[in-house]
């Protein structure tokens, strides 16, 4: 299936299965905004506890917090949100349309990466098993060349944003020849920035009320109570201060459904050393988060780096964890070597100092912080895009199955009884009583237990239990594993240590070992 034709199922699905809804839809939606249905809050919820459980639960000196969504408005000062927090927009004059200039010049180099992914097929093809990947992208003379193309043009887009030089952007939009994807006009202003924040006011009257913010990040809630944290959770550095929550970012292109929303949710952590130290923290976060990405199963070679040659006003290391998303690979979480930068800046905004005293050292410093920042909204698009799969059968038959890690899915099990009599709902119902005190799980019993089962596959059920006249006879249920249909005639008995053994965190947060 095209790349386009995959996205545009899985928006559609997301809908149609209860994950994701356009925000007041009847009201013919909000840009850029969107609900989580039934389904969807829950793959939310197991995504948002699965990254908890790892960083928090599992780290001895990590702990969790919940900060507001306003703060005093000097934090957006002192952190550079207001003077910095810029978009480098570019409209065209014939459309009108509106773009993010440094994206657009991103989309140009993704169409020459798809080029060398053609040429890999076209060799593997070719060269059959012999064919070495890394070996045929080191030295064929095309890939070569797109690749040396695609590393100049980022160089150079890298350099003119770092010294704010709007016009050279323009200047390469012009010679790559790059047209409005909408019309092919190419017809542009000159490159403007765009301050990405949500202003509000805060109080009754007009006079006295305050400007404030909607946070663009939830970092900055994590900064402001370091000391706090630090004294109250008697903590020794190093030691980390995690919290998932809302952001709000006025995103020029919005689109791509909930990759890039105006609303939506970051899990972060703010990891506090010793100055100098920087260097060994960045590749052990950098190793610990792509383990957790592959711990969920969702395919090697679905990730990778991508080193920034941009590097942001507080950072002197950082690095994008990118996934492999129907559009191509994209930032999925990104890790910063943010310096002593914002909380010396907070010291100096606020006045108060936000030092730590070493007793080993015997002596003050302004920590040094390493931050792992991952939307959660960008998560639930890799899992749930990765997990849908329409897949043709022995018979020639197609089964759409959406093979969510079972740890994360909503449901964990569906109960069926065969037929709706001869006692064998109740037997059913019964079943959920006991099991739903760990698992959620869910009853099913229209339609013939063929459809109900596909119906299921296309939730991403884990698991389905059929009772039928048998388990009147001897309390056995069949068990159907979702992603290989393979089923067990089983004992109710021992339904509920076989699904925890599958949707247990442990289970799976084990593989990061
Ligand atoms: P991008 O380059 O895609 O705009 P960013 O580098 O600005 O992202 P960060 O500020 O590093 O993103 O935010 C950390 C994480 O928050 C990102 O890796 C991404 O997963 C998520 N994120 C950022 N902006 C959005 C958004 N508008 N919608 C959904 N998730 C987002």
């Amino acid at each position: 299936m095209a790349n386009e034709d995959q996205f545009k199922k899985v928006i559609s699905h997301a809908k149609e299965y209860g994950y994701v809804f356009q925000s007041s839809e009847i009201y013919d939606g909000l840009s850029a905004v969107y609900d989580y249905a039934q389904n969807g809050a829950e793959l939310k919820k197991n995504i948002r506890d699965y990254w908890w459980k790892a960083m928090v639960q599992m780290n001895d000196n990590i702990v969790g917090i919940d900060a507001a969504i306003f703060m005093h408005p000097t934090t957006w000062k002192a952190s550079g949100h207001v003077d910095a927090f810029n978009d480098p927009l570019i409209d065209n004059k014939d459309s009108k349309k509106r773009y993010r200039a440094d994206v657009l010049v991103e989309d140009y180099c993704a169409k020459i990466e798809n080029k060398i992914e053609k040429e890999v097929k076209k060799a593997e093809k070719r060269f059959g098993d012999a064919f070495n990947k890394d070996e045929f992208i080191s030295t064929n003379g095309r890939v070569l060349g797109y690749q040396e193309k695609i590393d100049s043009i980022l160089k150079r887009l890298g350099q003119s944003l770092e010294k704010e030089d709007l016009a050279d952007v323009k200047a390469l939009i012009e010679e790559l020849e790059i047209a409005d994807p909408m019309t092919g006009s190419r017809n542009w202003t000159d490159v403007k920035q765009f301050n990405l924040m949500f202003g509000t006011k805060l109080g009754a009257s007009a006079e006295s009320a305050m400007d404030l913010y909607l946070r663009p990040e939830t970092a900055q809630g994590i900064f402001v109570n370091f000391l706090n944290v630090q004294k109250t959770g008697r903590m020794k550095i190093p030691f980390g201060i995690a919290q998932t929550g809302k952001a709000f970012r006025n995103e020029i292109v919005a689109r791509q459904f909930i990759f890039r929303m105006r609303e939506f949710e970051q899990m972060e952590m703010q990891f506090f050393i010793k100055p100098g130290t920087q260097k060994e923290w960045f590749d052990h976060w950098k190793e610990t988060r792509m383990k957790w990405h592959l711990s969920l199963g969702m395919g090697n070679d679905n990730y990778r780096f991508h080193d920034h040659e941009k590097l942001a006003h507080y950072a002197d290391a950082a690095t994008d964890i990118e996934f492999k998303f129907p559009f191509g690979f994209k930032e999925l979480e990104g890790i910063h070597s943010r310096t002593d930068f914002d909380l010396k800046q907070h010291e100096e905004y606020s006045g108060k100092k936000l030092q730590y005293f070493d007793h080993e050292d015997n002596a003050s410093y302004t920590p040094y912080v390493l931050e792992t920042s991952i939307g959660l909204d960008r998560m639930f698009l890799a899992v749930f895009s990765n997990a849908l799969e329409d897949e043709t059968l022995d018979d020639g038959s197609v089964r759409t199955v959406l093979k969510l890690p079972a740890v994360l899915a909503p449901t964990k099990a569906a109960v069926l009884p065969l037929v709706k009599k001869d006692g064998l709902p109740e037997i059913a119902k019964s079943i959920i009583e006991d099991l739903k005190w760990d698992f959620n799980v869910t009853y099913d019993e229209k339609d013939a237990v063929g459809r109900r089962y596909r119906r299921q596959d296309a939730n991403g059920t884990p698991f389905c239990i059929t009772v039928d006249h048998d388990t009147l006879e001897d309390n056995t249920v069949t068990i159907r594993h979702r992603d290989t249909m393979e089923q067990q005639r089983i004992n109710i008995a021992d339904l509920r240590d076989i699904i925890k053994k599958e949707v247990d965190v442990k289970h799976w947060l084990q593989k990061m070992k």
